[in-house]
Protein backbone atom coordinates (compact mmCIF):
# COMPACT_ATOMS: atom_id res chain seq x y z
CA UNK A 1 0.00 0.00 0.00
CA UNK A 2 2.90 2.73 1.08
CA UNK A 3 4.43 1.51 -2.22
CA UNK A 4 1.42 2.05 -4.41
CA UNK A 5 0.64 5.62 -2.84
CA UNK A 6 4.54 6.47 -2.97
CA UNK A 7 4.54 5.31 -6.38
CA UNK A 8 0.99 7.99 -7.18
CA UNK A 9 2.41 10.73 -5.48
CA UNK A 10 5.87 10.45 -7.58
CA UNK A 11 3.49 10.67 -10.48
CA UNK A 12 2.01 13.44 -9.02
CA UNK A 13 5.30 15.31 -8.49
CA UNK A 14 6.56 14.39 -11.87
CA UNK A 15 3.24 16.70 -13.48
CA UNK A 16 3.60 18.81 -11.34
CA UNK A 17 7.46 19.55 -12.18
CA UNK A 18 6.14 19.44 -15.86
CA UNK A 19 3.77 22.14 -14.96
CA UNK A 20 5.71 24.48 -12.83
CA UNK A 21 8.61 24.48 -15.41
CA UNK A 22 6.11 25.43 -18.04
CA UNK A 23 4.25 27.93 -16.06
CA UNK A 24 7.70 29.38 -14.89
CA UNK A 25 9.28 29.57 -18.63
CA UNK A 26 5.93 31.30 -20.09
CA UNK A 27 6.43 33.95 -16.64
CA UNK A 28 9.62 34.69 -17.58
CA UNK A 29 8.25 35.17 -21.24
CA UNK A 30 4.88 37.36 -19.85
CA UNK A 31 3.40 35.23 -21.20
CA UNK A 32 0.19 33.15 -19.76
CA UNK A 33 0.36 29.80 -18.53
CA UNK A 34 -3.62 29.26 -20.05
CA UNK A 35 -2.47 30.63 -23.39
CA UNK A 36 -2.38 27.39 -25.85
CA UNK A 37 -0.27 24.81 -26.47
CA UNK A 38 3.01 24.37 -25.87
CA UNK A 39 5.05 25.10 -28.91
CA UNK A 40 9.36 23.94 -29.55
CA UNK A 41 11.15 26.80 -28.61
CA UNK A 42 13.08 26.43 -31.48
CA UNK A 43 11.13 25.27 -34.58
CA UNK A 44 7.64 26.72 -33.14
CA UNK A 45 5.75 23.98 -34.38
CA UNK A 46 2.82 23.03 -31.87
CA UNK A 47 3.44 19.95 -30.04
CA UNK A 48 0.95 17.06 -30.11
CA UNK A 49 -0.46 15.87 -26.63
CA UNK A 50 2.08 12.49 -26.89
CA UNK A 51 5.23 15.00 -27.15
CA UNK A 52 4.45 16.88 -23.94
CA UNK A 53 4.14 12.95 -21.40
CA UNK A 54 6.36 14.48 -18.86
CA UNK A 55 9.48 12.65 -18.52
CA UNK A 56 8.21 9.77 -21.58
CA UNK A 57 8.18 12.00 -24.71
CA UNK A 58 11.97 13.10 -23.77
CA UNK A 59 12.93 8.95 -23.69
CA UNK A 60 10.86 8.08 -26.51
CA UNK A 61 12.32 11.59 -28.52
CA UNK A 62 15.50 10.30 -27.41
CA UNK A 63 16.01 14.42 -26.15
CA UNK A 64 14.75 15.69 -30.01
CA UNK A 65 12.05 17.81 -31.16
CA UNK A 66 10.36 15.37 -33.57
CA UNK A 67 9.92 18.01 -36.15
CA UNK A 68 13.10 19.95 -36.54
CA UNK A 69 15.25 17.58 -34.70
CA UNK A 70 17.02 20.08 -32.38
CA UNK A 71 17.64 19.45 -29.09
CA UNK A 72 15.14 19.52 -25.95
CA UNK A 73 16.78 21.59 -23.02
CA UNK A 74 17.59 18.57 -20.14
CA UNK A 75 15.84 21.08 -17.96
CA UNK A 76 12.76 19.53 -18.29
CA UNK A 77 13.22 15.74 -17.48
CA UNK A 78 15.48 17.08 -14.60
CA UNK A 79 13.16 19.18 -13.54
CA UNK A 80 9.88 16.44 -14.08
CA UNK A 81 12.18 13.96 -12.52
CA UNK A 82 13.62 15.86 -9.14
CA UNK A 83 9.99 16.55 -8.50
CA UNK A 84 8.85 13.23 -8.71
CA UNK A 85 11.48 12.35 -6.49
CA UNK A 86 10.87 15.41 -4.09
CA UNK A 87 6.65 14.39 -3.95
CA UNK A 88 7.04 10.54 -3.30
CA UNK A 89 9.99 11.74 -0.87
CA UNK A 90 7.13 14.26 1.11
CA UNK A 91 4.83 11.26 1.20
CA UNK A 92 7.55 8.66 2.80
CA UNK A 93 8.08 11.80 5.37
CA UNK A 94 5.49 12.56 6.53
CA UNK A 95 3.55 8.91 5.80
CA UNK A 96 0.44 10.88 7.50
CA UNK A 97 -2.38 8.38 9.62
CA UNK A 98 -4.36 11.35 10.25
CA UNK A 99 -6.66 14.29 8.65
CA UNK A 100 -4.05 16.68 10.21
CA UNK A 101 -0.93 14.45 8.93
CA UNK A 102 -2.72 14.50 5.56
CA UNK A 103 -3.35 18.41 5.57
CA UNK A 104 0.37 19.16 6.57
CA UNK A 105 1.40 16.36 3.56
CA UNK A 106 -0.82 18.24 0.84
CA UNK A 107 0.30 21.70 2.28
CA UNK A 108 4.19 20.73 1.43
CA UNK A 109 3.23 19.70 -1.73
CA UNK A 110 1.52 23.12 -2.66
CA UNK A 111 4.22 24.90 -1.00
CA UNK A 112 6.99 22.78 -3.24
CA UNK A 113 4.75 23.64 -6.26
CA UNK A 114 5.40 27.49 -6.18
CA UNK A 115 9.14 26.66 -5.13
CA UNK A 116 9.81 24.44 -7.72
CA UNK A 117 8.35 27.16 -9.90
CA UNK A 118 10.54 29.80 -8.18
CA UNK A 119 13.89 27.54 -7.94
CA UNK A 120 13.50 27.40 -12.27
CA UNK A 121 12.62 31.30 -12.81
CA UNK A 122 15.89 31.99 -10.23
CA UNK A 123 17.96 29.30 -11.76
CA UNK A 124 17.52 30.72 -15.57
CA UNK A 125 16.79 34.32 -14.72
CA UNK A 126 17.69 35.38 -11.15
CA UNK A 127 14.50 36.35 -10.27
CA UNK A 128 11.99 35.18 -7.95
CA UNK A 129 8.61 36.49 -9.05
CA UNK A 130 5.98 37.49 -6.18
CA UNK A 131 3.59 35.48 -7.96
CA UNK A 132 5.54 32.18 -6.61
CA UNK A 133 7.06 33.70 -3.24
CA UNK A 134 4.30 35.69 -2.06
CA UNK A 135 1.76 32.78 -2.52
CA UNK A 136 4.58 30.50 -0.60
CA UNK A 137 4.85 32.67 2.17
CA UNK A 138 0.60 31.92 2.55
CA UNK A 139 0.94 28.26 2.32
CA UNK A 140 3.97 28.25 5.54
CA UNK A 141 1.85 29.77 7.70
CA UNK A 142 -0.55 28.10 7.01
CA UNK A 143 1.92 24.68 7.59
CA UNK A 144 2.84 26.87 10.50
CA UNK A 145 -0.88 26.74 11.98
CA UNK A 146 -1.16 23.44 11.01
CA UNK A 147 1.53 22.03 12.53
CA UNK A 148 0.57 24.13 16.02
CA UNK A 149 -3.17 22.34 16.10
CA UNK A 150 -3.49 19.68 19.09
CA UNK A 151 -6.47 17.37 18.63
CA UNK A 152 -8.32 18.17 21.82
CA UNK A 153 -6.69 21.70 22.72
CA UNK A 154 -6.95 23.59 19.36
CA UNK A 155 -3.93 25.65 18.45
CA UNK A 156 -1.48 25.45 20.67
CA UNK A 157 -0.13 29.20 21.13
CA UNK A 158 3.63 28.20 22.46
CA UNK A 159 4.57 26.38 19.15
CA UNK A 160 2.77 29.00 16.44
CA UNK A 161 4.69 31.89 18.90
CA UNK A 162 8.21 29.89 18.18
CA UNK A 163 7.81 30.24 14.00
CA UNK A 164 6.64 33.65 14.42
CA UNK A 165 9.60 34.57 16.07
CA UNK A 166 11.92 32.27 13.81
CA UNK A 167 10.24 34.52 10.94
CA UNK A 168 11.00 38.14 12.60
CA UNK A 169 14.75 36.49 13.31
CA UNK A 170 15.04 35.29 9.87
CA UNK A 171 13.64 38.10 7.95
CA UNK A 172 15.93 40.78 10.17
CA UNK A 173 18.81 39.19 8.95
CA UNK A 174 17.97 39.06 5.60
CA UNK A 175 16.98 42.44 5.19
CA UNK A 176 20.18 43.38 6.95
CA UNK A 177 22.22 41.87 4.01
CA UNK A 178 19.97 43.20 1.39
CA UNK A 179 20.42 46.57 2.74
CA UNK A 180 23.89 46.37 4.22
CA UNK A 181 25.10 45.05 0.54
CA UNK A 182 22.90 47.40 -1.44
CA UNK A 183 20.90 44.23 -2.91
CA UNK A 184 24.52 42.36 -3.74
CA UNK A 185 25.19 39.52 -1.68
CA UNK A 186 21.54 38.62 -1.87
CA UNK A 187 18.30 40.06 -3.78
CA UNK A 188 14.47 40.96 -2.37
CA UNK A 189 12.90 37.74 -3.45
CA UNK A 190 15.61 35.62 -0.98
CA UNK A 191 14.32 37.70 1.76
CA UNK A 192 10.39 36.22 1.01
CA UNK A 193 12.17 33.27 0.80
CA UNK A 194 13.52 33.14 4.12
CA UNK A 195 10.29 33.86 5.54
CA UNK A 196 8.76 30.82 3.82
CA UNK A 197 11.84 28.90 5.76
CA UNK A 198 10.90 30.68 9.34
CA UNK A 199 7.32 29.29 8.74
CA UNK A 200 7.55 26.49 7.27
CA UNK A 201 10.07 24.55 8.95
CA UNK A 202 10.62 23.71 13.03
CA UNK A 203 13.63 25.05 15.12
CA UNK A 204 16.78 22.11 14.20
CA UNK A 205 15.29 21.40 10.94
CA UNK A 206 15.60 25.67 10.50
CA UNK A 207 19.42 25.52 11.80
CA UNK A 208 20.56 22.37 9.59
CA UNK A 209 18.50 24.18 6.33
CA UNK A 210 20.37 27.50 6.60
CA UNK A 211 23.59 25.39 7.39
CA UNK A 212 23.42 23.49 4.52
CA UNK A 213 22.32 26.31 2.53
CA UNK A 214 25.59 28.01 2.86
CA UNK A 215 27.56 24.66 2.44
CA UNK A 216 26.07 24.22 -0.86
CA UNK A 217 26.20 27.49 -2.35
CA UNK A 218 30.08 27.76 -1.56
CA UNK A 219 30.23 24.26 -2.84
CA UNK A 220 28.35 25.10 -5.91
CA UNK A 221 29.81 28.67 -6.34
CA UNK A 222 33.91 27.72 -5.84
CA UNK A 223 32.79 24.82 -8.63
CA UNK A 224 31.85 27.19 -10.67
CA UNK A 225 34.48 29.92 -10.09
CA UNK A 226 37.20 26.81 -10.78
CA UNK A 227 35.85 25.14 -14.02
CA UNK A 228 35.30 29.00 -15.11
CA UNK A 229 31.15 28.37 -15.50
CA UNK A 230 31.81 31.61 -13.41
CA UNK A 231 33.87 34.60 -12.33
CA UNK A 232 34.06 36.23 -9.31
CA UNK A 233 31.92 39.10 -10.70
CA UNK A 234 28.63 36.70 -11.63
CA UNK A 235 25.73 36.83 -9.56
CA UNK A 236 24.73 32.90 -8.89
CA UNK A 237 21.80 32.77 -7.75
CA UNK A 238 21.04 32.88 -4.17
CA UNK A 239 17.17 31.48 -4.34
CA UNK A 240 18.16 27.87 -5.27
CA UNK A 241 20.48 27.22 -2.77
CA UNK A 242 17.51 28.33 0.00
CA UNK A 243 15.38 25.87 -1.59
CA UNK A 244 17.91 23.05 -1.67
CA UNK A 245 18.68 24.05 1.94
CA UNK A 246 15.18 24.04 3.17
CA UNK A 247 14.60 20.05 2.38
CA UNK A 248 17.60 18.97 3.25
CA UNK A 249 16.25 20.59 6.51
CA UNK A 250 13.03 19.18 6.43
CA UNK A 251 14.05 15.35 5.39
CA UNK A 252 17.34 15.02 7.50
CA UNK A 253 17.36 18.10 9.79
CA UNK A 254 16.28 16.30 13.07
CA UNK A 255 18.53 13.58 12.65
CA UNK A 256 21.80 15.96 11.67
CA UNK A 257 21.06 17.96 14.56
CA UNK A 258 20.93 15.16 17.22
CA UNK A 259 24.23 13.62 15.57
CA UNK A 260 25.26 17.16 15.95
CA UNK A 261 24.68 17.06 19.71
CA UNK A 262 26.39 13.54 20.55
CA UNK A 263 29.63 15.04 19.27
CA UNK A 264 29.84 17.38 22.37
ZN1 LIG B 1 11.34 21.84 -32.99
Amino acid sequence: MIITITLMFGLIGVVMGSFCNAWAIRLLKGESIAKGRSKCPKCHHQLAWYDNVPLLSYIILWGKCRYCKKPISAQYPIVELASGLLFAGLYLHFLPTTTQGWVILVLWCLLSVFLIASFVTDWIELVLPDNYTVPAIIVSLLIALAVSFIPGQGIVWSILLQRIIQLGIFVGIYCALYYGSKGKLIGDGDIRLAAVLGLALALPQLLVAVFATYVIGAAIGSFCILTKLKTRKDVIAFGPFLIIGLYIGLFWGEQIARWYQHLF
